[in-house]
């Protein structure tokens, strides 16, 4: 990776540059919303595109010298259209919250009531959290998941029937199961609400064919391009034909000003990756590698909130261990393995304290991790959360968790 420039005008920045790539090297990576991005990624997030002024939609901008980057866009927003079967692709959205915030700016008055997926069981932030826009601003209902981690579609019915929602959202950044989009379809059309489907985290496996799809019941599909689709960091909205324009005018002059026509480039190189047989080969081995995982840690001893996955990720239930997902984490760190403190259901503790780790398999799989791989990584964590107060048996595991990123080199060479 060359960043001699940087090393030149800013050494401060630099170092961190490669210490952080170190980082990434020597850890193995369980966030589940991360991922690794290809080189071709890398190289259109870091192209001059960035000094571009783009406001508008292509054809239809605010500043000259646009011929270029509209083409580029418009080649983004085609993959995503046949990717996704969707009739219409907005590829501004800086951030998966960016796109709802603008399917919320397009869709409803400020005090409408929405129905989402509690934050605390599974659901994003901006689904209604009351510390996000779209709890501060909109009158909010949110359903949870019952003691297996299923989401009650009945549930979430009478929630709808009761409380009529404007807008329904489904879709989730912690949870194992897989989603019905044609109940939820139906929940919306029986109380005569528009359904959002936020598909973040499984936006690879979708385009892949591997979690069904939401194209065919969504008025509106929101995704993050960072995670299991493995792009730069950003959002996309798709929509069906009547709500285009609507959208659209919500991004940009609603919500955002310039795109980044640099990201957007980024966004085009990766949906064109995920376009190729490969990618579909990647999406399948992210869920073996996940059902290892999971396979592995049960068969050590621990516990999954609802049992198997059935996706790219799950959550470790440390309750009978008697320890926390905060503690536990940490100690996770310390023996090179990256992932985050997460609630379980009706969690005893604190949000800041959790009883879970959410654990996911999208970058180590692109680093080429298979089941066997993943067995070993359910070791380590079942022995460091054993040993957690031990820290010549930390430095121990550390030692096999190196060895294992000896195995898959990352951007070498
Ligand atoms: C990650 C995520 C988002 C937000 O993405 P950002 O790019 O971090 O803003 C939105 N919705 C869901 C379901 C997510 O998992």
């Amino acid at each position: 990776m060359n960043i001699e420039h940087i090393k030149k005008v800013d050494p401060m920045v630099a170092e961190q540059i490669e210490l952080e790539l170190k980082r990434q090297q020597e850890t193995i990576e369980l966030i589940a919303s991360e991922n690794i991005t290809s080189l071709a990624v890398m190289e259109a997030a870091g192209s001059v595109l960035t000094n571009k002024y783009a406001e508008g939609k292509p054809h239809k901008r605010f500043y000259n010298g646009c011929e270029h980057v509209d083409v580029i866009e418009e080649l983004a927003q085609k993959r995503a259209c046949e990717l996704f079967h969707m009739d219409h692709a907005n590829v501004q959205p800086h951030s998966g919250a960016q796109a709802n915030m603008a399917v919320f700016v397009y869709a409803l008055k400020i005090g409408d009531t929405i129905l989402g997926m509690d934050l605390s069981n599974g659901g994003h932030l901006s689904h209604g959290s009351p510390v996000n826009f779209s709890g501060l601003y909109f009158n909010v209902k949110s359903y949870g998941v019952d003691e297996n981690g299923n989401i009650d579609y009945e549930n979430v019915r009478q929630l709808a029937l009761e409380h009529k929602p404007k807008l329904i959202i489904c879709g989730a950044s912690n949870y194992s199961k897989v989603i019905d989009f044609k109940k939820f379809k139906e929940i919306a059309d029986e109380v005569g609400a528009l359904l959002l489907a936020d598909i973040a985290h499984i936006a690879g496996l979708v385009v892949a064919g591997i979690h069904p799809s939401p194209a065919p019941y969504a008025d509106f599909v929101t995704t993050t391009t960072h995670k299991s689709l493995r792009g730069p960091r950003g959002g996309i909205i798709m929509c069906k034909e009547e709500h285009a324009a609507g959208i659209d005018k919500a991004v940009f002059p609603g919500i955002q000003g310039g795109p980044l026509e640099h990201i957007v480039a980024a966004k085009a190189v990766a949906l064109k990756e995920a376009g190729e047989p490969e990618f579909k080969t990647y999406a399948e081995q992210i869920v073996k590698n996940a059902k290892a995982l999971a396979q592995g840690l049960l068969d050590n001893g621990m516990d999954i909130v609802g049992g198997m996955t059935e996706n790219h990720l799950m959550t470790l239930d440390l309750r009978k261990t008697g320890k926390t997902g905060k503690d536990m984490a940490n100690v996770l760190e310390r023996v090179g393995i990256t992932a985050n403190k997460n609630t379980v259901p009706n969690d005893p503790q604190s949000p800041f304290v959790t009883s879970g780790i959410r654990l996911g398999t999208p970058a180590v799989t692109t680093r080429g991790f298979k089941e066997e791989d993943l067995r070993v990584v359910a070791e380590i964590i079942a022995d460091a959360i054993k040993n957690s107060d031990n820290d010549a048996e930390l430095a121990k595991i550390r030692e096999k968790s190196l060895a294992l990123c000896k195995k898959y080199p990352l951007y070498e060479g």
